[in-house]
């Protein structure tokens, strides 16, 4: 058991959050220190002064296999176009060990940034082959005591481009995943896209699965293969069961046809996934003066009650040179990108990197209330505003009811006592931040930070 005494919520506080087993057993305003009662036995107190509790992230759009290949490449132009070209002898090397190790870092990673469920898409094509999907399945049973993965069959490089694409899919869809991918608007012509979309919904339909796709990564408004999936998920009665991710050529197209999808979108339960990291970098390479966010028309979307996400996308690969799963880091992002400052816009934020992204996950037992999953993050803030403008790590990640991870950021300002630490004279202790299985005897407080 432990008890998180004295933290905040969004909805306010102090409260006690007391954890037995994998769950929240109960949540109680918190007693003045005199009037606290006993503590059970075997019960752990964490000192929660200070502390906010939210929701650990979920972050439902990651590659856990292309990351940190980034210093393995040749440097590219920039584009879409020139990332795919680059990682493709790279991912033609893959080996299980290399895509497994690389994979757990980044879960380890997310997981001391306050992720315990991630979904990643992993490349299934002629140059990939099996291997990225072996590895990535490896590195999320080696994390399973620390993260819930869920993977995404994701024909990088076509179905109809790429004649190995299909069998391969077919293969990866047997072995076991929990979601179709697909990236339509990579086809070379509107017939072909169709081509596309329709085979990845047989796949899914006939074992069940849910769809989600990357879809119109692109600049050119013209293309729209977003109507498509959407058109196609009506029509074989998939609604709410597929998602969409990046979107980005419908933030330059008309808008009778935004209006319409964005439409058709609310009426099919259509999860939307915006990622302002790599689509920032990415999109608008050609444009010149006024030169365009790469984001899809997150303010559309949100008006027409369409359930929209942020993910991470891409880290240290040929797409991103950033990124190391950190939702908050997202948020930060999200919120500039798409113009999000007001307190209702922050909120949404969050929401785009918690609830939103639970559903599309189908998670019921999700949040902070008793009864649910005690997957949760404390920050060293008075607000989910203030952690998102200081992006200080989770001090305290949990996953099922145990501590995972834990960080403390320790910032000395001032003149002697700055170096202490360095004269290793048992001064100031800079601590570390990898992820991993904490210690459940743990009672410490969190070491004290000024800002
Ligand atoms: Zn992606």
């Amino acid at each position: 058991m432990y008890i998180l005494r004295g933290v905040k919520t969004v909805d306010g506080g102090p409260v006690d959050l007391t954890i037995e087993g994998e769950t929240i057993a109960s949540l109680a305003p918190a007693p003045p220190a005199v009037a606290a009662g006993p503590i059970p036995a075997g019960a752990v107190v964490i000192p929660g002064d200070g502390l906010l509790v939210l929701p650990a992230f979920v972050d439902i759009h990651i590659h856990l296999d292309k990351a940190f290949v980034r210093d393995e490449l040749p440097d590219t132009d920039g584009t879409l176009e020139g990332a795919i070209r680059a990682m493709r002898d790279r991912k033609a090397r893959y080996t299980s060990d290399d895509v497994a190790a690389r994979a757990s870092r980044l879960i380890r990673s997310s997981v001391t940034a306050g992720a315990t469920r991630i979904r990643t898409h992993v490349d299934i094509d002629a140059a990939a082959r099996l291997v990225a999907l072996e590895g990535t399945r490896r590195a999320a049973a080696e994390c399973a005591d620390l993260c819930d993965v869920q993977i995404v069959a994701f024909p990088q490089e076509g179905v109809v481009r790429d004649p190995q694409a299909r069998r391969l899919m077919e293969r990866a869809v047997e072995l076991g995943v929990d979601a179709v991918g697909g990236m339509p608007h990579w086809e070379a012509d509107p017939a072909a896209q169709r081509e596309h979309v329709r085979f990845c919904f047989d796949l899914a339909a006939a074992a069940d699965l849910d769809v989600d796709m990357h879809v119109d990564e692109t600049d050119d408004a013209g293309v729209r293969t977003l109507e498509m999936v959407v058109d196609e998920a009506i029509a074989r009665g998939w609604e709410g069961r597929v998602t969409v991710g990046h979107v980005c050529s419908l933030a330059g197209a008309d808008e009778a046809y935004a209006a319409r999808v964005i439409r058709k979108c609310w009426e099919a339960s259509v999860n939307v996934i915006a990622n302002p990291a790599t689509n920032l970098i990415l999109q608008g390479r050609g444009d010149r003066g006024l030169i365009r966010r790469g984001l899809t028309r997150v303010a559309e979307f949100r008006a027409a009650g369409v359930n929209l996400c942020f993910g991470q996308d891409n880290v240290s690969d040929g797409f991103c040179p950033f990124g190391r799963g950190d939702m908050l880091e997202i948020a930060f992002l999200a919120a500039h990108a798409a113009h999000l400052t007001s307190r209702r816009d922050l909120d949404y934020a969050l929401r785009g990197v918690t609830e939103a992204p639970a559903r599309v996950w189908g998670l019921r037992d999700y949040g902070v209330r008793p009864g649910v999953r005690a997957d949760l993050m404390c920050f060293r803030a008075a607000s989910w505003e203030e952690a998102l403008r200081l992006q200080n790590p989770p001090e305290l990640v949990f996953f099922k009811g145990r501590p995972v991870a834990r960080s403390a950021v320790t910032t000395v300002v001032g003149t002697a006592p700055v170096l202490a630490g360095l004269r290793g004279d048992g001064g100031e202790e800079r601590r570390g931040s990898e992820g991993g299985a904490a210690d459940d005897g743990w009672t410490d407080a969190p070491s004290r930070r000024s800002t």
